[in-house]
């Protein structure tokens, strides 16, 4: 089914939803301002409380009805109807894909080149921005505020990491959307039924009609991803502190950049050199999940989206994307690495700390383990940040110095986690001969969501 033949592309109207939340959130800030100013003089009585025309209007109104009511709860419940079938979407096509692999040495390939790449593309991310953030200085003549304050969690140690990819209980395993924990165990159950011929093969047509039912309500979901990408970036655009940029413009900047620069450079280079295959495609194609990722904040959550293009527009057979795009959207965050660069070299250089040759080394290889222990989910970044700090000895309260403009960066980054995913599923996809070039440069399924 294309969205061509139903209502206007769903990209262009997720486009429209994404301008005019931005539009008018920054109306509502810029008239709360003008408000606050004026002389508050007219008084009323709320439930016994006396309040200006102005609070009124600000407070009652644009806040507390707009920003934290209509706004807060459209947006939450976008994310979370995408959350919502991440679970049992990873698990159900996952069992599908590997159920499906008449050959089992081939997941062990699989396993090992997403994996291999995976790291990799983050390795590179990260080294690049250590150098460009050496080079470019963006926390020189920094003015360290009097109290800069951030509270770390803990972060989890990699023999930590390694037991936790395990379950001991495979229900709370989903319970807990634990991604790892679900990608082993569906595995499992994945070669247990193609290694039990007759009852397997009966049980595979019942995950694969479930299957098609899922895919069905992420097309409804994704059709109602006009308002949902609305309310969230009305809110953002409603709250958004300004003012905290100027400060630090020259790290936003330069991390910016740099994610865009990994973007366009180094995923349509190791796609060329490894497939063959046009980037441009991919990254065109890549537009509604790019959407999706930059306004939930959350490469979990973009999980179905991902999938679904993987699929539906880049041809890829579900035996290795149901595979790969769960894994990727856990262990591959490269658009975070870039932000660790930076930050940490950005810290060291407000803090007068200088790093030596080892220490940036660590930072390489904590960066890259770090993403492998935590879920893409909103704002993680900072928490594996903290662990990065940690790791190299800079004080980890400079985290303070850079949280008030990461919900803007964490979003830019999540567009290049996703990309990162796509890339790397194509590749290995070409690689194991799972890849479907008509569909991948077919230009009339570029509209289409999930049939
Ligand atoms: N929000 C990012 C993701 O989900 C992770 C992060 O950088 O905080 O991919």
């Amino acid at each position: 089914m294309s969205n061509e033949t139903k209502k206007p592309n769903l990209t262009i109207r997720i486009l429209i939803g994404l301008f005019a939340g931005f539009i008018i959130g920054l109306l509502i800030q810029f008239f709360s301002a003008i408000l606050m100013k004026g002389d508050a003089e007219t008084v009323f009585q709320v439930f016994g409380q006396e309040l200006s025309l102005t609070a009124l209007i600000v407070e009652g109104f644009f806040n507390a009805f707009l920003v934290e009511g209509i706004f807060t709860v459209g947006g939450t419940i976008f994310v979370n109807s995408l959350k919502m079938l991440v679970v049992p979407l990873v698990f159900v096509s996952l069992v599908c894909g590997v159920s499906s692999l008449s050959d089992p040495a081939k997941l062990g390939r699989l396993g090992g080149k997403s994996v291999g790449l995976y790291l990799l593309t983050t390795a590179i991310a990260v080294t690049v921005a250590l150098t460009a953030a050496t080079i470019f200085k963006p926390g020189a003549n920094f003015d360290l505020p009097e109290q800069a304050a951030f509270e770390p969690k803990e972060a989890p140690g990699l023999a930590q990491v390694i037991i936790d990819m395990f379950p001991s209980n495979p229900v709370a395993s989903l319970a807990d959307g634990n991604m790892l924990q679900i990608i082993i165990f569906s595995i499992l159950v994945g070669v247990a039924i193609s290694l039990s011929k007759e009852s397997g093969s009966k049980v595979r047509a019942g995950f694969e009609y479930v299957n098609d039912v899922i895919m069905k309500i992420v097309t409804i979901i994704m059709n109602l991803a006009p308002y949902g990408v609305f309310f969230l970036i009305a809110k953002l655009a409603s709250t958004i502190e300004f003012a905290k940029f100027a400060n630090i413009m020259a790290y936003f900047l330069l991390v910016f950049f740099l994610l865009i620069a990994h973007l366009l450079i180094t995923y349509p280079t190791l796609l060329t050199i490894f497939t063959r295959l046009n980037p441009l495609v991919l990254l065109t194609k890549m537009k509604d999940t790019m959407l999706f990722a930059f306004s939930s904040a959350s490469s979990n959550a973009t999980i179905p989206v991902t999938k679904a293009t993987a699929e539906k527009r880049l041809g890829v057979d579900n035996s290795v994307s149901s595979f790969t795009i769960p894994l990727g959207a856990t262990i591959n965050m490269d658009g975070t690495a870039i932000m660790q660069g930076v930050a940490t070299v950005f810290i060291a250089q407000a803090y007068g700390i200088g790093l030596d040759m080892s220490q940036l080394l660590m930072v390489v290889l904590t960066a890259t383990l770090a993403s492998v222990g935590t879920a893409g989910v909103p704002g993680v970044g900072l928490i594996m940040l903290a662990m990065v700090l940690q790791q190299v000895g800079l004080p980890v309260e400079g985290i303070a110095l850079i949280i008030g403009i990461d919900r803007l960066l964490d979003m830019t980054r999540t567009i290049v986690n996703v990309t990162g995913d796509c890339t790397v599923t194509c590749i290995v996809a070409k690689s194991e001969g799972a890849l479907d070039e008509s569909v991948f440069y077919d230009k009339r399924n570029m509209n289409e969501a999930v049939s």
